[in-house]
């Protein structure tokens, strides 16, 4: 079990590596934010222990880039009383345990064993096609890690189709699975929202993956760069 300790309070960084390593723990150490999240990013831990209050990027910050990065692994907080923050900010920014300092080591490893025992958190399941990917637990959309900003109704359709890729769907197919079912417009509408959806995540990038089978309806592919 590989651990990440974040912590720039080089004594107590030492005593916990020391204790955990001793349980049998593999324990990388990083003193300020920026390390922290670097090595959040290129290791695969199981657990990573995020003090708060840290040099160069701040616990918050840290814990924020790496969810947004979509890196689930379980944060246990470390906080000070006296902080200006509390436990509800640290789950709201979905750390998945924390503890206020001084902590006992014995509390700090069994903590640490629950989170393991629990494992990263179920998230729904991103879908990717190629270079885009959308997360529909935060309703992001990107193309090479680029944020694609969509209205909730390009975002329906995009959805549709990511779910259905590679495969010919026809207008009146996404107009009954993103459109309200009161809709009463004609299907003309479908094409222009496509022609939206062409101009946000194919365009900029140069790619061709969204396209119309005449007289079928349209489809979305991996990357292609347009012919
Ligand atoms: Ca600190």
């Amino acid at each position: 079990m590989r651990i990440l300790l974040v912590e720039d309070e080089t004594t107590l960084a030492e005593t916990v590596r020391r204790g955990l390593t001793n349980e049998g723990f593999v324990v990388d150490v990083t003193h300020d934010g920026v390390s922290g999240l670097w090595a959040a990013t290129e290791n695969p831990y199981d657990v990573i222990l995020l003090d708060l209050m840290l040099p160069l990027k701040n616990g918050y910050d840290v814990l924020k880039e790496l969810r947004e990065r979509l890196i689930w692994t379980p944060v246990l907080m470390l906080t000070a009383k006296d902080g200006e923050y509390d436990q509800t900010d640290a789950f709201d920014l979905g750390a998945d345990d924390y503890l206020t300092k001084p902590f006992s080591f014995i509390v700090l490893v069994a903590r640490i064993r629950a989170l393991i025992r629990r494992g990263a958190p179920e998230r729904p399941v991103t879908l990717t096609l190629g270079t885009l990917t959308l997360d529909p637990g935060s309703r992001s959309v990107r193309r090479s890690g680029t944020v694609i900003e969509l209205t909730a109704r390009e975002y329906g359709l995009l959805h549709y189709l990511m779910r259905s890729h590679d495969q010919v769907v026809s207008k009146s197919q996404i107009l009954d699975n993103v459109w309200d079912p009161a809709f009463e417009g004609g299907d003309n509408v479908v094409e222009v929202y496509i022609g939206y959806l062409r101009r946000k995540i194919d365009t900029p990038f140069g790619l061709q993956t969204l396209t119309t089978v005449r007289g079928m309806g349209y489809m979305l592919t991996g990357d292609r760069p347009t012919a």
